[in-house]
């Protein structure tokens, strides 16, 4: 049975009190909660407060992730952090190519590659975003950008390689805007993307990987996103910011 994944990604945001007080919230709210085994929770808080959301992390459902990484070694990148600094921080999970990156920081899949490289190397687990924007939904261009988006970001892997990947479909035109993709669009994506990936690497590979969705994701949809077959969980913007609302995702299942 493929995971249910639950991801938060608290992205620019809390100072580290608010932060310390965003993971007490958490870790009070899951002792009073029973959460399906099968469901591991991710959180991918700024840099600076990996090692602190580390300390609360129990290494079984509640991991943390990092929500970037350089695409190069080590060196001369000012400003950049390395997978093998994550790697020895112990961090299991990173995030790449949100949209957010590629829109502004001019990340195209060519880097995306780089970086699950690089992640893969260190031994985390890459949790790869991809999703069409709005005008591309509109024109129907959406399976096509994202089929471009994961043969050039992902499909240079082996099946063993592929095997550690996290897919997360995130239409762009519902990230933030509180406007979110039906089920049914959901589903239709999340089926396709797994028949990308039965294609080049079968079946029992493409049933193994687990593919999260993402945009305006919250409590009170999370149930009938998550009803869907392709659908193995969530990686949650906005809603991961309050310890209510991701745990009420978390138990969504
Ligand atoms: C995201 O940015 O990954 C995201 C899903 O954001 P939100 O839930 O706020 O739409």
């Amino acid at each position: 049975m493929r995971k249910h994944i639950v991801a938060g990604n608290w992205k620019m945001n809390k100072t580290f009190g608010e932060a310390d007080d965003l993971l007490n919230d958490i870790m009070t709210k899951l002792e009073s909660t029973t959460l399906d085994a099968n469901t591991q929770l991710i959180v991918c808080p700024p840099f600076p407060y990996l090692e602190m959301t580390s300390d609360y992390s129990d290494d079984s459902y509640f991991m943390v992730g990092a929500q970037n990484v350089s695409d190069q070694e080590v060196g001369a990148y000012t400003g950049e952090v390395s997978a093998a600094m994550l790697e020895s921080l112990e961090i299991d999970y990173c995030i790449v190519g949100h949209s957010e990156r590629r829109a502004y920081y001019h990340e195209t899949n060519e880097i995306v590659a780089r970086k699950v490289d690089q992640l893969l190397k260190h031994g985390l687990k890459p949790i790869v975003c991809c999703g069409e924007v709005l005008e591309e939904r509109e024109a129907n261009k959406q399976f096509e950008v994202v089929k471009q988006q994961i043969t050039e970001g992902l499909f240079h892997l082996t099946p063993e390689q592929f095997g550690e990947i996290i897919v997360a479909y995130e239409p762009v035109w519902a990230i933030g805007t509180g406007k979110t993709a039906t089920p049914e669009q959901a589903q239709e994506m999340h089926a396709f993307i797994r028949s990308l990936i039965a294609e080049k690497y079968g079946n029992e590979v493409a049933e193994e990987t687990s593919i999260l969705y993402g945009g305006s994701c919250k409590p009170s949809n999370a149930k009938e996103l998550f009803a869907n077959k392709d659908v193995d969980g969530g990686l949650i913007g906005g809603a991961s910011l309050k310890a209510d609302d991701f745990i009420g995702i978390a138990t969504a299942f």
